[in-house]
């Protein structure tokens, strides 16, 4: 069984501007490749969990998303860092799928796709619905923010939640 740390992308990996649906304003959050890379060598994979309503919304196509990934990629990999995947919900909260997070559908085929065992899994984000998921699902969590939580442990980015993560 594999060991992975699971990431929400907006807020996480790239400023959130809500919807960043654009691959060429896309902005990339500081201290991201080190952080991956650390998650890598710790021998975890790493992959991406992201909400992209924007999608069936109609703010951005589909297409769009994944260039934005592969943007991501390409920048890490120039740091020597590696995303393992991205998963992504298209859908809007009104179709009620089974993939939007909170729900854990992508954590689930995420598990199934990689052989991952939850218990010695992770999952970092910086909304509640990130955490909440990642909690049903039997992962440890880090929530990114500022403030204390009284319930999440927290972490004021990516690099320093990875330091947190073993
Ligand atoms: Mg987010
Ligand atoms: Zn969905």
């Amino acid at each position: 069984m594999n060991k992975a740390v699971f990431l929400d992308r907006d807020g996480v990996l790239i400023i959130d501007t809500e919807y960043p649906g654009d691959p060429k304003t896309i902005r990339f959050i500081p201290g991201i490749g080190p952080a991956v890379k650390s998650l890598n060598q710790k021998g975890f994979k790493v992959i991406v969990i992201s909400n992209q309503s924007g999608i069936a919304r109609g703010f951005f196509p589909e297409e769009n998303v994944n260039k934005i990934n592969e943007k991501i990629n390409k920048k890490l990999g120039e740091e020597g860092a590696r995303i393992d995947a991205f998963y992504y919900c298209p859908h809007h909260p009104d179709e009620n799928c089974q993939c939007r997070k909170p729900k854990t559908g992508m954590l689930e085929q995420a598990g199934k796709d990689f052989g991952i065992d939850f218990k010695k899994s992770w999952m970092i984000g910086d909304a509640i619905k990130d955490v909440e998921c990642g909690e049903k699902a039997g992962c440890k969590t880090i929530l990114l923010s500022k403030e204390k939580h009284e319930k999440y442990k927290t972490a004021e980015n990516l690099l320093e939640a990875a330091k947190i993560v073993e």
